[in-house]
């Protein structure tokens, strides 16, 4: 099952409906990973599906909440991923590298977020080795 599938499957598992407006969303997250909310209304615009920016702003919150995406904070911004068809794991910020973390690791945290009374996804943003390297070299 592709990411972009798996978005979709979340979204009716929690009881969200697959708008038009969601759909056009993933579709393009999963083209683009890693767009903030200006850069996805602008490319709505573009491809002639105007929406809003109040709008996409709260599709891509709806979206979040549904565990579809996740928020990533850049320099500056915030940038929105498809949550990975594994769900949690590591991700570069700076080129969306993907990583998995150990069942163990993952499972203690989200014992300790249901303590907290959180249904967690377990998303680490970071930076990988490769742009770690080239940041060093700038
Ligand atoms: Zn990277």
């Amino acid at each position: 099952m592709s990411d972009h599938d798996a978005a979709l499957e979340r979204l009716s598992a929690r009881g969200f409906r697959r708008t038009e407006s969601s759909r056009a969303v993933l579709a393009i997250l999963a083209a683009e990973p890693g767009l903030t909310a200006g850069q996805v209304h602008a490319e709505l615009m573009a491809s002639g599906r105007p929406h809003d920016r109040s709008t996409v702003h709260r599709v891509l919150r709806r979206l979040a909440l549904a565990g579809a995406v996740f928020a990533v904070p850049c320099i500056g911004a915030v940038g929105y991923r498809l949550a990975a068809a594994e769900e949690s794991g590591l991700v570069c910020t700076s080129c969306g590298t993907t990583a998995s973390l150990s069942t163990a690791t993952l499972d203690a945290v989200r014992r300790d977020a249901a303590g907290a009374g959180f249904d967690a996804t377990v998303i680490v943003a970071g930076h990988c080795t490769s742009c770690t390297r080239h940041a060093d070299a700038i």
